[in-house]
């Protein structure tokens, strides 16, 4: 290789350890926010970890409006409701507090508050956000709770198309949080098919990072070692919710994967982003599904830096070891090993696919593919995720 050419960007400040939660007064005031609007989603809303956060902002006299209208995989009318209760509440700030859904959507709301361009703008496709004006965003605040997206420590947020029921990469270089705080102890109460999926999704983004073409070794080094630690330590948080060694590896996991992510996603992501769109599905189950046939799949372009990777983990039997780990991980972890485990009643006709296939090809996503993911190739993998072959 001569004179590689590459772009990197690294993400923000992150307070991470257990208990540090309690700094998130501190955090508003480092960012000059006097009256948060709290973004979550309806099930969050209704536990102990909501309360207990409130609690806190209460104790530090802070004023703040809450929003909690967030559907998992969201909407635009989210963003619009969102947007309202922003507008009304005089907020000057944003607090995302939440797994990806409640973290893209705080994010959005903080980046469309004061904007005068439709968010579709903004989508992900070339630079089309240069469009953007920068000045209208104001702060947020991230706090996950899931471990999975890593958009804490992103510059998009995901929004679906309600029109034509796609999802949307909405992206901008200033939609990146100004303070994240990752406090394991916060992903504690995730029930195991959420760990489960939400550590699927960490792991598809360390894996089709560090797979995808492109020179960006520090994004290759981050993906690595993401894997090691989604192996090492998802099978534990899965068994042993209140394992927080493992729940801080997991949180690490998915913060790396989304910083390693800048190099580029797959087919993985793909496949996924059409079928979550259409049926519904969890994100990172919709990934975990798709994983080792995307594997298969890529073969040709993957099988030496999957060897490497297998090695750096300890799998022994080089790339079918490597997708043997994963198929015995799904299993562990109660993945199904097709669509039909997620979508009750599925019956695709053959239009339906082609839908499928059309959708994935275009899907920003699909250009880190290490081989050009035709319309035949999408075919091929939904049925794959089908039949299970
Ligand atoms: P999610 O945010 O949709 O949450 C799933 C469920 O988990 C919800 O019902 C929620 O109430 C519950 N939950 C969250 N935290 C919990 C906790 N601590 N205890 C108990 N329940 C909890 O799931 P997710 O996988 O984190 O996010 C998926 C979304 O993120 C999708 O819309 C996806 O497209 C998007 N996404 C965004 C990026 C990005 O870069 N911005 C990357 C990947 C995915």
């Amino acid at each position: 290789m001569t004179n590689p050419i590459s772009k990197w960007n690294y993400p923000t400040t992150v307070l991470f350890g257990v208990g540090r939660i309690k700094e998130l007064p501190a955090s508003l005031a480092d960012n000059a926010i006097k009256n948060p609007l709290f973004v979550t989603d309806p099930g969050l809303a209704k536990l102990p970890v909501v309360d207990s956060t409130l609690a806190i902002l209460k104790d530090a006299g802070i004023p703040y409006g809450v929003f909690s209208d967030v559907k998992p995989n969201p909407v635009e009318s989210n963003l619009t409701a969102g947007i309202e209760v922003f507008n009304k509440g005089g907020h000057d700030g944003v607090i995302a507090f939440g797994g990806g859904s409640a973290l893209d959507l705080g994010k959005l709301i903080a980046f469309q508050a004061r904007q005068t361009r439709p968010v579709w703008d903004f989508e992900d496709i070339g630079d089309w956000w240069t469009r953007a004006s920068a000045d209208s965003i104001v702060p947020i605040i991230a706090v996950p709770t899931t471990a999975g997206t890593g958009s804490e420590v992103g510059r998009a947020g995901v929004i679906t198309h309600e029109a034509t029921r796609t999802k949307k990469v909405i992206f901008h270089p200033k939609m990146m949080p100004a303070i994240v705080i990752a406090d394991p102890e916060l992903t504690s109460g995730m029930p195991p098919f959420i760990t489960a999926g939400t550590g699927m999704d960490a792991l598809a983004h360390c894996l089709e990072a560090y797979c995808a073409p492109g020179y960006h070794p520090m994004a290759d080094g981050i993906g690595v070692e993401g894997v090691r630690l989604v192996l090492e330590n998802l099978p534990k948080a899965f068994r042993d919710g209140s394992d927080l060694i493992a729940r801080a590896n997991m949180m690490s996991a998915a913060a790396m994967g989304a910083t390693a992510f800048q190099k580029g996603l797959g087919a993985i992501h793909s496949m996924s982003h059409p079928i979550g769109s259409l049926y519904d599905t969890h994100h990172g189950m919709t990934n975990a599904v798709f994983m080792p046939y995307v594997l298969a799949f890529n073969r040709e372009a993957i099988e030496e830096r999957i060897e490497r990777l297998a090695a750096y983990c300890g799998i022994d039997g080089g790339f079918d070891g490597f997708v043997a780990k994963i198929v015995s991980l799904r299993e562990e972890l109660n993945v199904p090993n097709t669509l039909h485990g997620l979508v009750k009643d599925l019956d695709m006709d053959a239009e339906r696919k082609g839908l499928i296939a059309d959708m994935a090809i275009v899907d920003p996503t699909a250009g880190g593919n290490p081989i050009k993911l035709t319309r035949e190739g999408a075919l091929k993998l939904l049925e794959s995720a089908l039949t299970g072959t």
